[in-house]
């Protein structure tokens, strides 16, 4: 049989089960983080990127899916976005990438770089008071 492209529910399988890795990650990270501290963690931040390709609600459904009967429930999951900018070389400075165009929008040089929009990245984690 040909291959064929695959469908829009079996991508989309994929996708939730990247988010589900994500979200999967964080709580290993909290639960290290309880364990260690002999606290638990109440709160996790959790930064994504334009251009990780995890969407930004997605994550939170996991998490509360998989948090659910731990002792890690209920964990408040706050979910930063963090728009796709580049890096001018010429002028300095950052500016916002919107439709793809990555040129400088001032000089119009192409030569500009990723500053920010890739992460993927656990901003804190915010323990019980004792
Ligand atoms: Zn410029």
């Amino acid at each position: 049989m040909a291959p064929a492209a695959a469908t829009a529910s079996a991508r989309a399988i994929i996708d939730s089960v990247h988010e589900m890795s994500v979200a999967a990650a964080m709580i290993e990270a909290a639960q290290a983080e309880s364990a260690q501290r002999g606290a638990r963690v109440v709160a996790a931040g959790l930064q994504i990127g334009e251009m990780s390709g995890v969407d930004t609600e997605s994550p939170r459904f996991c998490c509360d899916a998989l948090v659910q009967d731990t002792d890690l429930a209920p964990l408040a999951l706050e979910i930063e976005f963090l728009p796709w900018r580049n890096r001018r070389h010429r002028c300095a400075g950052e500016f916002a990438v919107v439709d793809y165009r990555t040129e400088c929008p001032q000089c119009g040089a192409a030569d500009t770089e990723l500053a920010s929009g890739k992460e993927l990245e656990c901003a804190y984690l915010a323990m019980e008071e004792p």
